[in-house]
Parts: C-alpha cells; structure tokens; sequence
C-alpha cells in the first residue's frame, strides 16, 4: 500500500519494458510499491527517495494484525442473510425485542445500524442491515466486519435463489454460515426439506453428520430465538475470536449519515482495542474528534471496546459505510493520512482501475504468473445452464489457470453479482441473461470485465481463447439506450412497438435486444423508428417512439428494447500510450 511518486523523463513504453525485464507484468496505469519503484529508477541512473506519506507508519497501532489467539476473547459479529420474505427483519427485530442489553434508559433502542444482545454465554453483535447487498458492499471496500453469517431459510419456501447466492456471498467471504429455519411455526413448514436442499450447497446439518448448525425458530411467535443465539455464542468459541483490548481503537463504519442538528453522525463498529470520549481519529478521508458517544440503547459512554458498535459525533465530514475506522494520538498524522487518501482516491479515479479481466488474465499469463485463478460469477436463465456452463467452464483449468465459478444463479444479472465479483476480483459472466441498469452502471464505473452471451460456444470459446493466449480483436458492445414497451400495433408486415426511451438514445439500424424478465428473447437491428408521424434517426430519453425490430413481430407490452452497437477494439496488450510522465 505504500505509493509512490515519481516523474521520469523517460518514455513510460521503456519502464513498462524495464518492469516486463524484471518479471513484473504492469500497465501504465498501475501503482508500483516502493521496492519496485527503487529497482526500476535504479535502471535508469536514479537513486530513489521515499517522501510519500506511508499510511501503516503513521496509523501503527503497535499491535499485530491478527484476530485469533491474540489479545481478549471478543463478541461475534453477526450478518442475517436470506431469501426476500424469508424473514430477516423479522427475525432481527424480534432478537432486538427480546433480548437486547439494555440500557439505563429503558432498553429502548435507536436504530444506528447495529445492537448487542445478551446470550447465556456471552454478549452478540447483530449488524442491523439484513441482506448480501450491504455484506458484499463492505467486503468489497475491503472490510470484513462479520464473523458469522446467519442463512434465514422460510420452512414453507425452501431454499430460494438469494438463498443460494447468501451461501455464495458467505463461502467467498470465508464466513461460517448458521441455518435459522424460520417460519415454523407456519402447518406447511418442512424444516428437513430445507436441510435436504441445503445439503447440495455444503452445509450439511450436524445430526446428519456434518458441520452446520440448524436452528428452527419463529421470529413471529418468538421461538427458538434462545436456542438461535446459542448456536452463534457456539460458533464464536469455535472461531476463538480475540481482539486486543489495551491499544487505540481500530473499527470499520457501519452507517453514516448528516443529521440536521447534530451534523455528521458514524455508526463505528470498534473491532480492536478502545474508542474513548475525545480520541482523535481518521476514517477513510475523513478525521475527526468524538464529541459524543453512545450505543445501541442510545445511552452516553465514555469508552467502547472491541465488537461494540458505538454512534459517534464529531467527524468533519460523512464517511462511507466500510470507510476504516482508526484512533490516532496526533491529530495532525490524521489529516495528514486523509490528505493523503483524497489524493491517492483523486488519482485512481483518474487513472483505470486494475480489476481482474480476460486480457489481464492473458497479460498475466505472458508474464509467466504462477497458480493463477480465474474467479467467475456466473448468471444464467435457467437452472440447467447454470450447472452445465458451470461445468463446462471448470473443466477447461489448465496447469497454468484455474477457473472457479464462485457463484451461480438464475436471473439478470444484479447489483450483488457485480459486488461479489468487485470483493473477490472475478469476473461477471451471464448466459441469455442481461446486466440490470445498475449492475451494468457499477460495473463499468468499477472497471468489472461483465460479458453476456446467448450462444453457449461463444462463450465457452471467449474464455478458452483467454486461456490460450489467443483473444481474439475485441468487439465491444457499446451500450445506447434502453425503451420500454408501453403498446403495440400491427402494421401491414409486421408488429410496430410504441416505446418509452427509459435511458440513452434509440437509434435506427442499430442493433437490439427484446427483453422480457430480464431475459433476451430475441436480438436484431432496429428497422424501423419512428417519432409521431415521423421517421427518426434516433430518439432521446424521455420521449416516446414507435419501433420495428427486424423480423420480429411477437413483441409485448412491458418488453425492454436495449439499443446497443458493436465497436472493434484493437487489443492492447503491452502497448502504452506516450505519456509524459510516468506514474509509477
Ligand atoms: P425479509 O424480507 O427477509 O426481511 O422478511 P420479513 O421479515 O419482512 O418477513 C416477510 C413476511 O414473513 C412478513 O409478512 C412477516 O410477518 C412474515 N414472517 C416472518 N417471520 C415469520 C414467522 O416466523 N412466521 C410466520 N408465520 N410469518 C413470518
């Protein structure tokens, strides 16, 4: 993580060739670590001198990074995860209700994004935001704040795609999921049903032999909720979690927020050492002081230790969810490292990101990388494609790269699928499926290699040829616009769809897809276009048209049309662009 900065008069194609000499594959666009830096400038008759800010000097808290063995045994942080309805806030709110550590205001609590609970074996911190979407975002901005992730499974539904995706989220993480069965008090539960199909996932119930611990409870008739908090409390001796108690404190924000009287307020997540009342402190490009400090029960508190989540005041702006949280002596070290982030943040956004993606993989390869693992999440239409690319993909690891399909599911692909793939460096993979707005936005302004096929060769064939080293001139799809089909009408020859243009611009001769649930039933050109009486070349968001797809007459109301052309993109593997001054 130490960067640094340095100016050649040199042309950035001979340092690339200067590292390519040293074994080290870069583009221009990557950060070098200050080893590197000193060889290269070596080459060239510099001798280099670090000035940069070195973040971990300045943010040593004089422990080692370790969360086993070491220091005191600390409460688990617990996750909730599962399907949509399966009952996740539930379950949470009847936790909170019946067992939270109350405080001397009453045991009334504030919503700040997390709250401690009393089990018989010891104390449990519950992240109140239920879901993947918040557990891979952090995990994705590096921050991993659960211990435990507890799978919420309806005994009446069974195991659902989120449920699926969960475990995924879960096993990328390294996180030891707990089974809550809910819902059981429902005539129809079928808790062994649930087992059953979880057991094809790799959690294996204990009575049958395997590792995972089931619980059934009701979060409704709250039962089973005494018997749940045990098995996280067992869990967590398992995992022997321990965290120093006697350093400055090291968390992660959980929420934060600008509050109308108070100002900036944080929800920290204390996860080492002690927080305490006036500490100075940093959390990603932001200081502060804490002014004011409380808990989950909104109770004032001089000082927080590990596994505590504490809302504090005094920040001199709004962090991020995931932002590191670190306690410093010197105030002045603090604005010196969130100086320095803004300005390492400022420049990344510049320059482009180095995700993992086909080419990378390529480029990596020509460098003679060892063990490489091509990490793929993958999303289809129907569940036999899902197992047969799977398959199909995983069997083409070779000595030098192996492909690991990390997460596979059923649907578009979604936000989640692009932060799974941003957390774990893999790229996005669908077959007949097609990104959602969002999803497709995240990944671009991520930098995630996402690549949709209908025709399963093709892809198969894409991903083989990055294999071999053979990938052929990129055709990249360039993204237009998307319309929605709000009428249709016949016309002699075929069927004219009256559109809605949602995003982008519909244009004429382009290509399209029709997609109807997010899957695409058909792709060709846009024949026709039309604005009132009119034939138009294209036509802008926010109005409405008429439109032809070519040979396609069966287009229905609620349809989505995604305009998109195809650029040819020349490969550019080891070709850097001049540049004046490298940035190495
Ligand atoms: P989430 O989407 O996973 O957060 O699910 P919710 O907690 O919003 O619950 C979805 C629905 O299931 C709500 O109507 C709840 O009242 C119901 N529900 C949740 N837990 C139980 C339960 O234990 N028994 C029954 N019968 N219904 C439940």
């Amino acid at each position: 993580p130490v960067v640094a900065n340095v100016t050649f008069e040199i042309h950035a194609g001979e340092v690339l060739g200067v590292l390519i000499r040293l074994g080290a594959m870069k583009t221009v666009n990557e950060l070098l670590d200050v080893d590197t830096a000193t060889l290269v400038a070596e080459e060239f008759g510099y001798t280099l001198e670090n000035t940069a800010v070195n973040v971990d000097e300045l943010l040593d808290t004089g422990e080692a990074d370790s969360d086993q063995g070491e220091g005191e045994p600390r409460p688990p942080v617990v996750t909730v995860m599962g399907h949509v309805d399966h009952g996740k806030t539930s379950l949470l709110d009847s936790i909170r209700k019946t067992n939270v550590v109350s405080g001397e205001s009453g045991g009334i609590t504030q919503h700040i994004g997390a709250y401690m609970v009393d089990s018989k074996i010891g104390p449990i911190c519950f992240l109140d935001t239920p879901g993947h979407a918040a557990f891979t975002a952090m995990r994705s901005r590096g921050a991993g704040v659960t211990d435990i992730v507890v799978l919420v499974v309806a005994s009446d539904d069974g195991v659902m795609p989120q449920t699926i995706e969960a475990i995924n989220h879960a096993k990328a993480a390294g996180v030891p999921v707990i089974v809550a069965v809910n819902k059981m008090d429902k005539p129809d539960a079928n808790p062994d049903r649930v087992k059953q199909q979880l057991t094809e996932y790799g959690l294996q119930p204990e009575e049958w032999g395997g590792q995972t611990q089931f619980v059934g409870v009701s979060a409704l008739k709250r039962t089973g909720i005494d018997e749940l908090l045990e098995a996280i409390s067992l869990q967590a001796e398992v995992l022997d979690l321990r965290a120093p108690s006697d350093t400055r404190a090291v968390g992660t924000v959980i929420e934060a927020r600008l509050d109308r009287g108070r100002g900036p307020v944080a929800t920290v997540l204390v996860q080492k050492g002690v927080l305490r009342h006036g500490d100075h402190f940093v959390c990603g490009e932001i200081t502060g002081r804490v002014r004011a400090m409380s808990d989950h029960t909104g109770k004032l508190i001089k000082e927080a230790g590990p596994s505590t989540p504490v809302e504090i005041i005094g920040l001199d702006g709004v962090p991020s969810a995931g932002d590191a949280f670190v306690a410093v002596e010197d105030p002045a070290k603090a604005l010196q490292v969130a100086e320095f982030r803004r300005e390492t943040s400022r420049k990344s956004s510049l320059a482009s990101s180095t995700r993992m993606s086909l080419e990378d993989l390529q480029r990596r390869m020509a460098g003679g990388t060892e063990n490489l693992e091509l990490r793929i999440v993958l999303k289809a239409d129907v569940d036999g494609s899902v197992e047969a690319i799977k398959a199909a993909l995983e069997k083409l690891s070779n000595d030098e790269v192996t492909l690991r399909v990390i997460h596979g599911g059923v649907g578009a692909i979604n936000e989640s699928d692009v932060q799974l793939a941003m957390a774990s460096n893999a790229i996005v993979v669908g077959f007949h499926v097609r990104p959602e707005g969002k999803a497709r936005q995240l990944a671009e302004r991520e930098g995630i290699d996402l690549r949709a096929h209908s025709v399963i060769y093709e892809l198969i064939d894409e991903v083989k040829a990055a294999l071999e080293g053979l990938l052929a001139p990129e055709e990249k799809e360039v993204y237009e616009g998307r319309a929605e089909v709000r009428d249709t009408f016949s016309v002699p020859g075929g069927t004219i769809a009256g559109c809605y243009v949602l995003d982008g611009t519909i244009t004429r001769g382009h290509q399209c897809r029709v997609l109807r649930d997010g899957r695409v039933v058909y792709t060709a050109r846009i024949s026709s276009l039309r604005r009132f009486k009119d034939d138009a070349r294209e036509v802008q968001q926010g109005y409405e048209c008429g439109l032809g797809v070519e040979r396609f007459n069966d287009v229905k109301v609620g349809d989505v049309v995604e305009c998109f052309r195809i650029d040819e993109v020349k490969r550019t593997l080891s070709a850097p662009k001049p540049a004046e001054g490298a940035r190495a």
